[in-house]
């Protein structure tokens, strides 16, 4: 059977992409197993550029094709921000996903909500590399909208989940289960997208 690498080290990403990709006939294999340890630095401009350092850096590594996500939270009122720089959005080392969103309401508080919506428009991003060690590289992308609240909710998922709310659904992404968070997430809509990639790239059937 082929094998895919996933480029990340972050487990609830992990879980979250070998799930979604648990109907491919491919053997789908994570760092850990291989014994894989890369430095991937992620200082790119871009999801795009992050995205394709980390697809390629494992593709080459691991001597096969290997897939890589960068992905961020864009807040309206904080100008789009912390987007790219996510992973790292509080200003002090050992940071965790919980300063993460503490840092992020401080920095919501007094910035006007609009009118109705109950919380400060956001979207989650993701771009998706596939990358084989020949260097060919392919992207794709999904986006997920919804609020930020100022209370924590859940405990489901990882990073900022517990204050992403979904009107929609009326709860939170860490209070979704992993099921409908797996067919709505902007990681779901860019791993979807790069199933007809995956299935070029490894020649699946
Ligand atoms: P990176 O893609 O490894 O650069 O990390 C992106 C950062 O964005 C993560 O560390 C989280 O803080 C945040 N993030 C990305 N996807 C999600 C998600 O599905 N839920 C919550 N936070 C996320």
């Amino acid at each position: 059977m082929n094998s895919l690498l996933l480029a990340s080290e972050n487990p609830g990403k992990l879980s979250e992409i070998l799930d979604l990709l648990a109907d491919l006939p491919v053997e789908v294999v994570t760092p850990q197993t291989l014994g894989l340890r890369l430095q991937v630095v992620e200082d790119g401009q871009t999801y795009a550029d992050n995205a394709r350092r980390k697809a390629l850096a494992f593709a080459h590594a691991g001597k096969m094709v290997a897939l890589g996500d960068d992905s961020g939270l864009e807040v309206e009122a904080l100008g789009g921000r912390p987007g790219i720089y996510s992973a790292r959005f509080a200003p002090w080392e050992g940071a965790t996903d919980a300063d993460r969103r503490r840092y992020l309401l401080q920095q919501l508080q007094g910035r006007p909500q609009p009118e109705g919506v109950g919380g400060w428009p956001a979207r989650f991003h993701c771009t998706v590399a596939v990358a084989a060690p020949s260097g060919e590289i392919r992207f794709a992308e999904g986006e997920c909208p919804g609020v930020i609240i100022s209370e924590e909710r859940g405990t489901n998922g990882f990073g900022y989940d517990p204050v992403f709310y979904l009107p929609e659904y009326g709860q939170t992404m860490a209070e979704l289960g992993m099921e409908v968070k797996n067919r709505i997430s902007h990681r779901a809509r860019a791993v979807q997208a790069a199933k007809p990639i995956l299935i070029e790239m490894l020649g699946l059937d």
